[in-house]
């Protein structure tokens, strides 16, 4: 399946924009060019004991063609009646559910008629759908009350709200949560910073947003707050420590607004999920959700933050067009979130943390189908959860530092401002951004970097030869370190960071002796680092080394915590060998019912269709 878009004009919420997006969006049924939907109203209720949302989406219509259906994603949903607004009152209008796509869900397709401006749609939500995730409230922290949150990037909005499913729309929406009168939903949207509870919440999102930025969460939420413009949303047991973890966020948004314009989604609220959570973090607009597992008490995380508030420009104010151009969301952020970390902590840090995802990417050079290492990807129907990988993020991110070591940061800083400006609010294919890389830096300073050179970054395979290839210092302090420890000697740790950690751990010689592992855990505690980062590699290295002593952390980390990358690993480190699979798949059973349908597809893939049954 694929289509053509061309949308010239997006009438939303009164105001015009003239948008032309091209692109192919072969992971929705929508098709935007003849009807598209450029406002929700939901009204949805909560209910915890079935797993269901249920209630109603009503669209605004509008018509770029002579056309009387509209094509929705669904996946999962079943839909009991479908209205359209007409001569003052709703009328029951004709829908067809298609049969089910292995990957896209079903297709809705409603008559609309040709006049009617409004069309709305009664459903409720499967308690298996993949873009929500319910907590019984013996799986939260506070063991009183239930808890429930969306992660519909990529393509998991379908299966909460039936919607035309794909990047290249932008809509507004108000909403209204009906919730057990003890908790609090919040949204992506304006939340209210009142303590007070309520049986219904009223949320609105002014501003044009893609569907996968559509979220929610209901718990029992308290909040605080850090600036007049940031506050956390979390379960008591941990607000004060994230509020304190995440205390340099205001000066975090002044910088990024001093280097790339202004900050457009008034709020930047910052939302703890439970540990379950799939993601490191989700930049859904003015509320990023984020894990519990980078609140380690040293600020050592943060970067996490820095890359969520980065997706305020990239990614939600610019957008991909389609989830083949996911480079334009996340490599841009990777170099925004990098460029953060340097205006507030220094070259060191930020050269840290770029050597750290370097390396990251190697490892997937290494591993992927070289088809797979092209940054506009040709995904097909596969879907995107599938395919993800450090591609569009650190190559991205390379990409980027190239040009801006090409043209000097001043020109380059300059023209991503303009890029930010000219595409605001708007959602561009890998094509349009050629373009206008084209018109506004390779030509305007020619003889520097060819569209040759850029075409092999975006349209080849691996890197290019003369890709930057980021070192630390400081990395090469700690390998120096490293071998002296090796030979009996004593590590010099007072200064180390969580990613000083990160690569000593991860860069062990796999021949370490077992007295030096026993010796490395009595003097630095390592099995039972409270930093999940620290922890995770340790535990990975543990697995490897039939290191014993780790094993019961290992099990009750992996029944803790749900966040993919910091489980998955160990899963697949795990089932390279008979014993540890058949342990891990008694680890997994256990665990299971507290991960994430994705976290849980990616690790049964992991555990049962690659093993041995
Ligand atoms: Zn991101």
């Amino acid at each position: 399946m694929s289509r053509l878009l061309l949308l010239s004009s997006i009438v939303v919420s009164g105001m015009t924009l003239s948008a032309t997006v091209q692109a192919e969006d072969q992971h929705s049924f929508a098709e935007l060019d003849r009807v598209s939907t450029p406002h929700l109203e939901l009204d949805l209720t909560v209910n915890f004991a079935e797993k269901q949302l249920e209630g109603t989406a009503t669209y605004n219509v509008s018509r770029h063609a002579d056309a009387d259906e509209l094509v929705l994603d669904t996946s999962d949903l079943t839909i009991h009646k479908t209205e359209l607004w007409l001569n003052d009152k709703w009328q029951e209008t004709p829908f067809t559910l298609a049969e089910p796509h292995e990957t896209l869900g079903q297709k809705l397709t409603i008559q609309v008629g040709d006049s009617s401006e409004k069309v709305r749609i009664h459903y409720e939500t499967a308690p298996t759908a993949s873009g929500l995730q319910w907590l019984t409230p013996e799986q939260t922290a506070g063991k009183k009350h239930p808890f429930m949150f969306s992660q519909s990037q990529p393509i998991h909005a379908r299966s909460w709200i039936p919607i035309q499913d794909t990047p290249a729309l932008r809509l507004t929406y108000d909403a209204t949560i009906r919730t057990p009168d003890q908790l609090r939903a919040v949204m992506s949207a304006d939340n209210a910073l009142t303590a007070e509870r309520s049986d219904a919440y009223e949320l609105s999102m002014p501003q044009p947003i893609p569907p996968y930025l559509i979220a929610i969460a209901v718990g029992d939420l308290e909040v605080k707050s850090i600036s007049d413009k940031v506050a956390v949303f979390a379960e008591s047991y941990i607000i004060d420590d994230a509020a304190w973890e995440w205390a340099d966020t205001p000066k975090m948004i002044e910088v990024t607004e001093a280097m790339y314009g202004p900050y457009r989604w008034d709020r930047y609220d910052l939302l703890v999920l439970p540990p379950s959570f799939p993601f490191g973090g989700m930049e859904n607009p003015r509320l990023s959700f984020i894990t519990p597992t980078v609140v380690s008490g040293d600020r050592s995380l943060i970067n996490l933050i820095a890359h969520e508030l980065a997706h305020s420009w990239s990614g939600n104010l610019v957008t991909n067009a389609s989830w083949r151009d996911l480079w334009i969301n996340e490599g841009f952020t990777s170099y925004v979130e990098n460029r953060i970390m340097e205006a507030i902590f220094g070259k060191r840090r930020a050269q840290m943390e770029l050597a750290l995802g370097y390396q990251d990417l190697l490892g997937d050079l290494e591993t992927l189908a070289p088809a797979d290492t092209v940054m506009n990807i040709d995904l097909g129907t596969r879907h995107p959860d599938d395919v993800f990988s450090q591609i569009p993020y650190v190559k991205g991110q390379l990409f980027l530092v190239y040009l801006e070591e090409k043209f000097g940061r001043d020109v380059f800083d300059a023209f991503l401002r303009d890029y930010f400006d000219a595409f605001a609010f708007q959602s561009i294919s890998t094509e349009q951004f050629k373009n206008y890389l084209q018109q506004n830096l390779l030509a305007q300073n020619p003889g520097v970097v060819s569209m040759e050179k850029v075409d092999e970054w975006i349209h080849g395979e691996g890197l290019p030869e003369d890709a930057p290839r980021p070192t630390s210092d400081a990395f090469e302090q700690v390998e120096k370190q490293m071998m002296v420890w090796l030979k009996g000697g004593q590590l010099q740790t007072t200064e180390w960071t969580t990613h000083e950690w990160l690569h000593f751990i991860n860069n062990l010689p796999l021949d370490i002796s077992a007295v030096n592992l026993a010796r490395l855990d009595r003097e630095y505690a390592l099995t039972t680092s409270d930093n999940a980062e620290i922890a995770h590699a340790w535990l990975k290295l543990s697995i490897i080394k039939k290191y014993e002593p780790a094993r019961e952390r290992l099990r009750s980390y992996l029944l803790s915590i749900g966040r993919n990358k910091l489980v998955a690993p160990l899963y697949r480190e795990l089932a390279r060998t008979p014993d540890n699979l058949k342990w891990a798949r008694e680890v997994y059973q256990e665990a299971r019912s507290g991960y994430h349908p994705l976290t849980q597809s990616v690790n049964e893939a992991i555990l049962y269709q690659e093993g041995d049954e």
